[in-house]
């Protein structure tokens, strides 16, 4: 679907890089709302989150203070001018939002998943001209967070954003949840207009890497940040681990190097025709293997042999990684490509192997 893309625009709010959301995980007491917003404001935050109904993972946390917490988030523009933002996932949280005046909405990661529940929001917003942005999908689904802009594009919702809040994987290990940056740069390039947000809070689960997140997803060109900001971090009813104070905030956000520049230098431009080159050189390669695996193929089917060879993988793995470990590659990162390779090369021999003979 063709979508003219029509940029957030919200009065007073600067449109340069980093466009930055902050405000708690949840709306919690109407003192911590306040109290989070008046400091954020005063570092110049223009527009203020809080969630208000929280997805859990498992019932009996806390899941959300409800509609009560809107009438704060009110407040919190009456006082400050902050712009209000905060998560819906049913028609019925829609409704409440723009009741209560809330200027821009999301979609948190756990609604982009259900093309039903993005679609009774889709229909929630008819007629709305309101800023939604929406979080990627838990899975590391490309269309199905590219479905979901076409629902609310569908519904007449043009200024539309992306937030990029992290894959969820069943092996933790630094990250809560893992940025396969691939894909929203992937979304980048299928939706050049869209204003992309990087959400570290969720991404690193972990304060301390809300600055590095901060600082990758500037020099992927993304356009804004939703960081999760509190009055005071470890008290927080949810997420404690991932939020920072406003002066916190403040001080990550200073220190941040924005690089802007678009000029593509002679230099550059020879390193890139080289590296051009040795893409090409390699497809080649990967092709000649092919060619040969296919052969094996053959030779496998005439000698009624298995495909699939274990200790043969296992050795190619090893020996790869040795040698890789050797020129200063990576270890993981070469056997994540060997892992490819042979993938493709026994999908090749399969296709050999069920051909009528
Ligand atoms: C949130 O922003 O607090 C939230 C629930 O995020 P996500 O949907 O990314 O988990
Ligand atoms: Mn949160």
């Amino acid at each position: 679907m063709e979508m003219v893309i029509k940029p957030i625009d919200l009065p007073g709010v600067s449109k340069q890089r980093p466009i930055v959301i902050a405000g708690p995980c949840s709306a919690e007491t109407e003192e911590q709302v306040l109290e989070t917003a008046r400091s954020l404001s005063a570092k110049g935050i223009k527009i203020f989150r809080a969630g208000i109904w929280k997805p859990r993972t498992k019932p009996g946390g806390f899941e959300g203070i409800g509609i009560k917490g809107l009438a704060w988030m009110k407040k919190v523009k009456e006082e400050t001018g902050m712009y209000i933002a905060t998560e819906v996932a049913t028609k019925d949280h829609v409704f409440e939002a723009l009741k209560a005046g809330i200027d821009l909405l999301w979609i948190g990661a756990r609604t982009t998943v259900n093309p039903f529940a993005v679609q009774e929001i889709a229909d929630a917003l008819k007629g709305v001209d309101i800023p939604v942005l929406i979080k990627n999908p838990v899975n590391p689904d490309l269309e199905l967070w590219i479905g979901a802009f076409e629902r609310l594009y569908g519904a007449g919702i043009q200024r539309l954003a992306a937030i990029h809040r992290g894959f969820s994987s069943y092996d933790k290990k630094i990250y809560r949840n893992l940025p396969l940056w691939h894909i929203p740069i992937e979304l980048r390039r299928r939706m050049p207009d869209l204003p992309i947000f990087c959400d570290p809070s969720h991404i690193g689960g972990k304060r301390e890497l809300i600055a590095p997140l901060c600082q990758q997803a500037m020099d992927l060109s993304f356009d804004g940040l939703i960081i999760e900001s509190h009055c005071n971090p470890d008290a927080a009813w949810s997420d404690a681990s991932q939020q920072i104070t406003p002066d916190v905030l403040d001080y990550v956000l200073n220190l941040l190097v924005i690089r802007e520049g678009t000029q593509t230098t002679e230099n550059l431009s020879q390193l890139r025709g080289q590296i051009d080159n040795i893409d090409e050189q390699l497809l080649e390669l990967i092709a000649k293997r092919m060619r040969i695996s296919r052969e094996i193929g053959v030779y496998k089917k005439e000698h009624d042999m298995p495909i699939l060879q274990s200790p043969r993988y296992n050795e190619i793995l090893e020996k790869r990684s040795n040698i890789g470990e050797q020129i200063n590659l990576n270890t993981e990162f070469v056997k994540a490509i060997f892992r490819e390779i042979h993938e493709e090369s026994v999908r090749q021999q399969m296709i050999i192997m069920n051909e009528q003979a």
